[in-house]
């Protein structure tokens, strides 16, 4: 039991965890208890304890939805974007997989889309669909609640935390490119934007001075 192992050890409870999430979050919702009891499982079959201290850089969680569960799963796992450990595939699929760096263990997480329709059966008495499903998600069994696989990841160099590998200079617009984005389209380097056609338009007329 981890009892034994004493206090400085004790890890946070998912009500203390739902508690931080809902905070930074900025409401409670059903998002917020899927995503803190996915990152606990995660956490839980990769074998990692302590993801914002001590191991903080054996974890990489992937996401595949950017809706409000995944703002729970950073919570919970200190994992972000900006120390890219945190990856966001925009697949639309409510899942995510975690990857323990020095050990290679990895698991992927689903929702269940089943489980929506079960909410009734946990939590009858309250009204409302997405209270209903909030409260039911809290107390539902995991594996009602999610499908759980163990996977393996491999995770390109140029997307693991740390210094970018490289930087190029665009050849058209001459934006710099970092961690090995450019692309190299009949014999030049260039950035996505240049390659792929941009997603913003500039204003030209009014870029200019008052
Ligand atoms: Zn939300
Ligand atoms: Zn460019």
């Amino acid at each position: 039991m981890s009892s034994v192992i004493g206090k400085t050890l004790a890890q946070p409870s998912f009500d203390e965890l739902l508690e931080e999430a809902t905070r930074i979050h900025g409401h409670i919702c059903a998002g917020q208890v899927i995503g803190v009891r996915m990152a606990m499982i995660g956490l839980r079959e990769i074998g990692i304890t302590d993801p914002r201290g001590a191991e903080r850089k054996k974890l990489y969680v992937l996401v595949e939805i950017d809706r409000c569960a995944t703002d729970a799963i950073q919570s919970v796992t200190g994992c972000c974007l900006g120390k890219r450990s945190l990856k966001w595939l925009d697949h639309g699929v409510m899942a995510a997989t975690f990857v323990n760096l020095s050990t290679g263990q990895a698991v992927r997480i689903t929702a269940r889309e089943e489980a929506r329709e079960l909410a009734k059966k946990y939590s009858p008495e309250v009204e409302g669909k997405y209270k209903q499903q909030l409260e039911a998600y809290r107390v539902m069994p995991e594996e009602e609640l999610f499908t759980i696989q163990p996977v393996s990841v491999t995770i390109p160099a140029c997307d693991m935390p740390g210094r970018p590998m490289q930087r190029v200079q665009c050849q058209a617009c001459g934006d710099w490119v970092q961690d090995c984005r450019e692309v190299v389209k009949d014999g030049r380097t260039l950035c996505r934007n240049c390659a792929f056609g941009r997603y913003y338009e500039v204003r030209s007329e009014e870029a200019g001075g008052s």
